[in-house]
């Protein structure tokens, strides 16, 4: 069946699905160049339709130049971003990136609050707040990560967490920016216990209703938010089913070749 942007709803943007893979600590530049090649030539050989459904990796920050050189030199359609960068532009900052370093690579995106930062890096609302505000400085189209704990989905439900974060994570913002939001429940995340299609579009509901009332209807509409948590090739199909799930952020399955291109390839592999 041809596909798709999400259809625009009210007169606002349609919304192109998005396939994102999370690389984590995982691959070196030599095997990152080797992975992006083969990719590349499972998503050629099967016709894969970019503008269909984009898709993205996001590799360690030591990749990156040598995945932009692949890219540009091969003209290939995949995107790339990075895991992480600074709040700050540049100066006494030991071991921290700039959004302007991660701009003059040409990365289209950059992961912002991955729940793995804030629980090892201490990372609070205000610092994922501050870093989402720098990517949209720096040009760069932050990929900002909600989700709550199994003890916060017990004693707050399932969307209270996820929303606060959102609204923490917008708070520098007044006016519309391209953003793209991933829901990543954490007990989902790395378990093999994704959430159901249906727990995914609950959330992504009222995250899309969050933005509306933050930065207005047309920014909720044209807003891409995807689901995290052991998404695997076997369960895409049921949450790209959703109105309100426009796409999956992948972390242990993007390392498999097949396993990613076959996620990105789910119009074609699962009736949808
Ligand atoms: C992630 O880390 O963003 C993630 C979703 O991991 P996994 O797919 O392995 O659950």
């Amino acid at each position: 069946m041809a596909v798709t942007p999400r259809p625009a709803q009210d007169g606002g943007a349609a919304r192109t699905p998005f396939i994102a893979g999370n690389w984590k600590m995982n691959l070196d530049h030599l095997q990152a160049i080797a992975f992006v090649q083969k990719l590349a030539w499972s998503l050629r050989d099967a016709g894969h339709d970019f503008a269909a459904v984009e898709v993205a990796v996001f590799p360690p920050f030591t990749d990156l130049r040598s995945v932009q050189t692949l890219v540009a030199a091969d003209k290939l359609e995949l995107a790339y971003g990075a895991q992480d960068l600074s709040a700050h532009d540049s100066g006494a900052y030991t071991g921290e990136i700039s959004g302007a370093f991660l701009a003059a690579l040409d990365a289209r995106y950059v992961i912002i609050g991955h729940s793995e930062r804030r629980q090892y890096h201490g990372e609070t609302d205000e610092v994922v707040a501050a870093k989402t505000a720098a990517a949209i400085k720096h040009g760069i189209v932050p990929v900002v990560c909600v989700g709550e704990t199994a003890e916060d989905l017990e004693q707050h439900g399932p969307s209270a967490v996820p929303v606060a974060q959102l609204r923490g994570a917008l708070a520098h913002l007044s006016s519309p920016a391209d953003l793209v939001i991933a829901y990543e429940p954490v007990w989902a995340i790395g378990s093999g216990q994704a959430a159901t299609p249906e727990q995914a579009q609950q959330v992504c509901a009222a995250l899309r209703a969050e933005l509306g009332s933050l930065l207005g209807a047309d920014v909720a509409a044209a807003t891409r938010i995807l689901y995290g948590g052991s998404v695997k090739s076997g369960n895409i199909a049921g949450f790209l089913r959703q109105p309100d799930v426009d796409g999956a952020l992948v972390g242990g399955a993007s390392l498999d070749v097949a396993e990613f291109s076959s996620i990105a390839r789910y119009q074609k592999h699962v009736g949808v």
